[in-house]
């Protein structure tokens, strides 16, 4: 099953990737995460990255479409993908549409996270992750069970993005609304488009999206 989470920044496209990995065994395909590793590495791409990701602009369609062409080739992509922070531009989409025809692959669902913008930047701002396996946390919405250790793999060292901060935050909501949500009805008119209500509880929100993947369900959650 290959899959598109769509959403704002904080939406809970990383938190709700993770547990359909754990859950059913597909690849999260993060171009944020690929990007972050890039810069960390100081590759060239990362270095191209850095300064556009620092200030909530979107890296260029080349960069993050060369990126994802590369892993999309890779044998393990074959059981199934969810890819979360990609597409994020049409022509971004477009190219998408093209790998997948070119790999005989398709879109199962592309699934929408429906939230209000005004809590994205608590969401954003509170966001920690481990060090150590990746899982993310919230100062508020999702604390570590026991605190300063991580629930999955009981690590005690977490990072926060240095491009989590409100400034970046809204740049980072008006790159969405002006160059991302017009994937909405781009899918729509392909009948793949789903939504999830992305401000229910992080439990609820997964339950929602087990109830697309399982079929019965998205037809009445299809969105409109
Ligand atoms: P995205 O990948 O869409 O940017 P994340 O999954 O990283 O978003 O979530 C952003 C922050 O909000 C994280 O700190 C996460 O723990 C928290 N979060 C995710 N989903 C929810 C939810 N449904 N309710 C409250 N907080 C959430
Ligand atoms: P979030 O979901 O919290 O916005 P991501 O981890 O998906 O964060 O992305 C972080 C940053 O990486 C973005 O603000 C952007 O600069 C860059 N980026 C990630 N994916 C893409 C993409 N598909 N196209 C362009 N830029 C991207
Ligand atoms: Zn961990």
């Amino acid at each position: 099953m290959n899959l598109i989470l769509l959403g704002p920044p904080g939406a809970g496209k990383g938190t709700q990737a993770q547990r359909l990995e754990r859950s059913r065994g597909l690849v999260q395909l993060s171009t944020g995460d690929m990007l972050r590793a890039a810069v960390k590495a100081g590759s060239e791409v990362g270095l191209k990255a850095k300064a556009v990701m620092e200030a909530g602009g979107l890296v260029s369609d080349e960069i993050v479409v060369a990126i994802i062409a590369d892993r999309i080739a890779q044998p393990d992509v074959a059981r199934g993908f969810i890819l979360d922070g990609f597409p994020r531009t049409p022509a971004q989409a477009q190219a998408l549409d093209t790998m997948l025809a070119q790999r005989g692959l398709k879109l199962d669902h592309v699934i929408e996270m429906k939230v209000d913008d005004a809590i994205m930047v608590d969401r954003v701002t509170g966001r920690f992750t481990c060090a150590k396996c990746g899982a993310g946390y919230h100062d508020r919405f999702h604390k570590p069970k026991v605190e300063g250790t991580c629930d999955q793999c009981g690590g005690h060292e977490f990072t926060r993005r240095a491009d989590d901060n409100a400034d970046t935050v809204r740049s980072r909501l008006d790159a969405y609304h002006a160059q991302t949500a017009p994937l909405l009805p781009y899918y729509q008119s392909k009948g793949v488009l789903r939504s999830v209500d992305g401000m229910a509880e992080i439990d609820e929100v997964t339950r929602q999206l087990e109830a697309v993947l399982a079929g019965g369900a998205s037809l009445a959650r299809a969105a409109n």
